[in-house]
């Protein structure tokens, strides 16, 4: 039985790392009447979702849309590019580097996987170093995450690249959670495959994978023997050269991605990083300035994910049920091993300055509630002091300070 508090609430307040709170416009595009997907109209609908897509993974290559969340993408990413018994290196930095790894295996690839610390970005000087070791090029694949969301990792995707540089292997990227909230330059970095959701960044309901490919990646899946069938971007790619998606598309989906990306560009990209980014430095801010620790390590944070770390003999299950009941405000825990461990707070969606304040202002009133000792107020106010200044920043036309300022600047304030 739904508790009689969450009735009487208005609305839940999405800060989970996705599927995220859609706008108004958004979500009246799903009660457009349908059209044909075979007709002229749908096909004008792709072209112009591929023209916006295009800039946002930073590629002049084909963009398709898969009818699916976006693991259906990766799993049609290796299955399209790979055949079985294909060397792969997979560097997960958490569990959706760690999915990713399995799907290769699922898909019969010979997976070697580059362990990192969770809580940690991938280390680029050990990514060229186990790179520089196959001098014969035996590895065919890399597989990357940009963006971890079950630890609030981001990973420095310039830095990888330029890693990278010397290897012929074949890069695909998972940025199901990374997409849209910064400079993503696909063909400059040389990735090859990059994946990415509606549910997040871009702010539509989940439904539809997006996923971009190079020319080499294109020209691999000629010849690639991964057993696929529904999930396969060739057919994908022809499909869309004739305005079409290869099966029945989940058309509603397709018109919220529509409005939600005329809403993107509305608000002008850099606007949406810097969005993404000053919601993020707020909550850390407020993390630290309540004496609370964050999970992922100075230098790797995440800019749509913040993941905070709770001390043992806190019930996190019970302080997000409270969050949930009590305020109307939806967090996450964490996964697997960090499960009861940490919680996610998410900065993705049609959120606003004031729905990031009132729900850190929630967080301090369950943490009062289960006796946790914090100062009441002094998360609020350190995040009031983030937005305060990156108004008065963006008044001066000041640049936003680096995440290593931001880490010594927050901790020296409000330790
Ligand atoms: N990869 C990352 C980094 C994610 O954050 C997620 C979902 O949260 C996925 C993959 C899986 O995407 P989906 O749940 O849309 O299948």
């Amino acid at each position: 039985m739904v508790p009689e508090r969450v009735r009487t609430l208005k609305e839940e307040l999405l800060f989970i790392p996705g599927p995220v709170k859609i706008s108004e416009k958004v979500a009246a595009s799903l009660s457009r009447p349908l059209i044909d997907h075979r007709g002229p109209q749908f096909a004008a609908l792709l072209e112009g979702i591929g023209r916006q897509l295009g800039p946002i993974f930073g590629t002049n290559n084909d963009i398709v849309l898969l009818g699916s969340s976006g693991t259906g993408g990766l799993d049609a990413a290796v299955t399209s590019v790979f055949s079985p018994g294909d060397k792969l290196l997979a560097c997960p930095v958490g569990v959706f580097g760690q999915r990713f790894a399995r799907i290769a295996e699922a898909a019969g690839c010979d997976v070697e996987i580059l362990g990192t610390e969770a809580g940690h970005a991938l280390d680029a000087g050990a990514l060229a170093h186990r790179l520089s070791s196959d001098r014969e090029g035996s590895i065919r694949g890399i597989l990357l995450t940009h963006n971890e969301t079950s630890t609030g990792v981001e990973n420095d995707m310039a830095a990888l690249s330029a890693a990278l540089r010397d290897h012929p292997a074949l890069r695909l990227v998972d940025s199901v959670s990374g997409l849209g909230a910064s400079a993503f330059t696909m063909d400059a970095w040389g990735f090859d495959v990059v994946v990415s959701a509606t549910q997040k960044v871009l702010a539509a309901p989940p439904g539809l994978a997006l996923v971009a490919a190079s020319e080499r990646a294109w020209k691999a899946m000629g010849s690639s023997k991964g057993a696929r069938f529904y999930f396969d971007l060739t057919k994908a790619r022809n499909f869309a050269h004739d305005g079409q998606t290869p099966w029945t598309p989940p058309v509603s989906i397709v018109f919220a991605l529509e409005a939600a990306l005329q809403q993107y560009y509305a608000e002008g990209p850099e606007a949406v990083w810097q969005r993404h980014q000053r919601y993020a430095r707020a909550i850390r801010a407020a993390i630290v300035a309540l004496g609370l620790e964050l999970f992922s390590s100075p230098g790797s944070h995440s800019r749509t994910v913040v993941a905070i770390s709770f001390p043992k003999k806190l019930d996190v299950s019970r302080l997000l049920l409270s969050l949930r009941q009590n305020h109307g405000v939806v967090l996450s825990d964490g996964q697997q091993e960090l499960k009861g461990k940490i919680i996610r707070m998410g900065t993705m969606g049609d959120l606003s300055q004031t729905d990031v304040i009132g729900a850190l202002g929630a967080l301090e009133m369950v943490l009062c509630e289960q006796e946790v000792d914090i100062q009441m107020g002094a998360g609020v106010g350190a995040a009031l002091h983030v937005f305060h200044q990156a108004d008065a920043d963006s008044r001066h036309g000041a640049a936003q300070e680096s995440d290593a300022t931001e880490d010594a600047q927050t901790t020296a304030a409000f330790r």
